[in-house]
């Protein structure tokens, strides 16, 4: 504050404030996302905002980006090692592994909440983000990638985003991938250009190579083999059963033969899908299968599927296309006064019509009555409800159309039913 003889504190670096008039850009987008999760029968999970360092240790691989510097991870005062959600996919298996009694199968799941990574500042990345993400638990059928890729393109729909493509290809399983990770690494071997991060991570993880955003290193990757050249029978048979999937629901995709996941747990199918607004950052949505991550976490070989989106850059693009509805009547009724004596009537008044519903509000500055109605009109309410001496003699009320300055004056009773003809949509 001005004038003020302590420095004001700011918020953390990479987190934001969603401020009032903000929010109901974020309530539209959640109610779409909780609508369409409904009519997949998709059931929302909430889990901790932390957990044991080791869950993400084990499923993100020690050598992964998010292990080595992005992790919020601190010592409780127990000493133990506990890490702020950075994903969440890791977290809803745990919790399906600690349903107290076996859940019906496929476990359908979706998660919408905050998660915590450590990025370099930099335009669309935070510290703090939220993400929203499906996850169906316990079935490899081909028609469960197609319909948590269907329900992507679905919500995205619904929010009036155009120009989408869904991305697919699939990275075989643990029987065909030790051939494509020999071939892909007498590939990069013999070649010059990779950046040194991938030079470090090539012999332990070639595929991560070719998820790597620097040009030289994405040049190369174009020219590498393909994961879909060294597919299983069984692989094959899948990928082709998603795609045909897709081509049956209606869903256009182009195969993408070079998007790869990195971590051992993702098997077979891989998807994102894209949109033309963002340039460079022009992934909505990440996802496809992890069918040896349950396993990983100590469960029983067990498959999956999902996708996860990231809020901020869906809200930014739905932006970009002009696609967010107009904030919504904050204030549908005014109570207005004139004078000391109207003010008990003029709170009677707003108290009787916020308990039959109205949103309604008054001042509280002891502003004239010719600013009062200009805050009326700054805060966009539809109407004012005026009373002063005259109306408290007679027990009535004026009420004013704010959008085109007409007033009629009426008795008491008569309020509501004034106010619904003269505004119904409010
Ligand atoms: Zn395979
Ligand atoms: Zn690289």
């Amino acid at each position: 504050m001005a004038g003020s003889a302590k420095a004001a504190i700011q918020r953390p670096r990479g987190t934001q404030d969603v401020l009032p008039g903000a929010v109901y850009v974020w309530e539209y987008v959640e109610n779409a996302i909780r609508e369409v999760c409904r009519r997949y029968h998709y059931l929302e999970v909430r889990t901790p905002i932390f957990e044991h360092t080791e869950l993400f240790e084990r499923t993100t691989g020690e050598t992964t980006d998010i292990v080595e510097k992005q992790m919020y991870t601190f010592r409780d005062r127990g000493g133990r090692s506990l890490t702020l959600r950075p994903e969440g996919t890791a977290p809803v298996v745990r919790a399906y592994l600690e349903v107290p009694e076996r859940p019906l199968l496929p476990w359908k799941v979706f998660y919408l909440g905050p998660m915590f990574r450590h990025e370099r500042p930099q335009a669309g990345r935070f510290r703090q983000f939220v993400q929203f993400g499906v996850e169906a638990i316990g079935a490899d059928d081909p028609a469960l990638d197609g319909e948590v890729i269907a329900l992507a393109d679905d919500l995205f729909a619904r929010l009036g985003l155009e120009g989408l493509s869904v991305h697919l290809n699939s990275i075989g399983c643990p029987r065909c991938r030790p051939s494509y990770r020999e071939a892909l690494l007498s590939y990069f071997r013999g070649r010059e250009g990779l950046c040194a991060d991938c030079r470090r991570r090539l012999e332990v993880n070639p595929l991560r190579v070719l998820d790597c955003k620097e040009a030289s290193c994405r040049a190369l990757a174009e020219e590498a083999p393909r994961p879909t050249d060294f597919l299983c029978p069984e692989c094959r048979e899948h990928f082709d059963g998603v795609q045909a999937f897709l081509r049956h629901t209606g869903i256009p995709f182009v195969l993408a033969p070079t998007l790869v996941r990195g971590l051992d747990y993702y098997t077979r199918t891989v998807f994102e899908i894209m949109h033309g607004a963002l340039g460079a950052q022009n992934t909505v949505c990440a996802g496809g299968r992890y069918d040896g991550l349950v396993e990983q976490l100590g469960g029983d070989p067990t498959p999956g599927v999902g996708f996860a989106a990231g809020l901020e850059r869906l809200i930014t693009t739905l932006e970009l296309e002009g696609r967010l509805p107009p904030p919504p009547t904050e204030v549908q009724v005014m109570v207005a006064y004139a004078g000391n004596a109207a003010r008990p009537v003029a709170l009677d008044i707003l108290y009787r019509l916020r308990r039959s519903g109205w949103q309604a509000d008054i001042d509280y500055l002891g502003r004239s009555l010719r600013a009062q109605m200009k805050q009326a009109s700054r805060l966009g309410a539809p109407l004012v409800a005026m009373v002063g001496e005259d109306e408290v003699a007679s027990g009535e009320v004026t009420v004013r159309d704010m959008r085109t300055g007409e007033q009629v004056r009426v008795p008491l009773e008569e309020l509501e039913v004034t106010l619904r003809r003269i505004a119904p949509t409010t």
